[in-house]
């Protein structure tokens, strides 16, 4: 069994939604590395049946938002010493800028040469966007 305690200083992305492991680590760019790192793939779940994991035996800076729009149920576990130091919840974040697009064809952002697309949160539940420009939804997709 692969425990936390295998790592001494690093982090931990814990409760990664089944199937998106992989995609995680590669956008982490953790497959290009000089040190230790894991990915653990249909781990048991008490609460989502199975997940994965990644664990990175380093301090590396991440994109809470980002990571949180990929995967909102992620669990972020810092550890120092080989104690968990720092737990952080993802949640689907307030803002997001160049992640996705607006499919608006009257949109700002689709005649502008290099548009910023910015959307922000307006409903959590459903995981409901808006384009800052147009007022465009956009639907976040579990
Ligand atoms: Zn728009």
């Amino acid at each position: 069994m692969l425990s936390i305690n295998s790592i001494k200083n690093g982090i931990v992305i814990d409760h990664i939604k089944a199937g998106t492991g992989f995609s995680i680590f590669k956008y982490l760019g953790l497959n290009n590395v000089n040190y230790p790192v894991a990915l653990i793939i249909n781990a048991k779940s008490k609460r989502y049946g199975q997940k994965d994991m990644i664990k990175i035996e380093n301090s590396i800076n991440l994109d809470y938002g980002v990571l949180g729009f990929i995967d909102p149920q992620i669990t972020i576990n810092v550890i120092e010493n080989e104690k968990i130091k720092e737990k952080v919840n993802l949640r689907l974040p307030n803002n997001v800028e160049g992640i996705i697009e607006c499919k608006n064809p009257r949109c700002i952002t689709a005649n502008e040469r290099n548009p910023k697309h910015k959307f922000e949160l307006i409903d959590e539940e459903q995981g409901k966007y808006k384009c800052q420009y147009c007022e465009q939804v956009y639907s976040w997709e579990k």
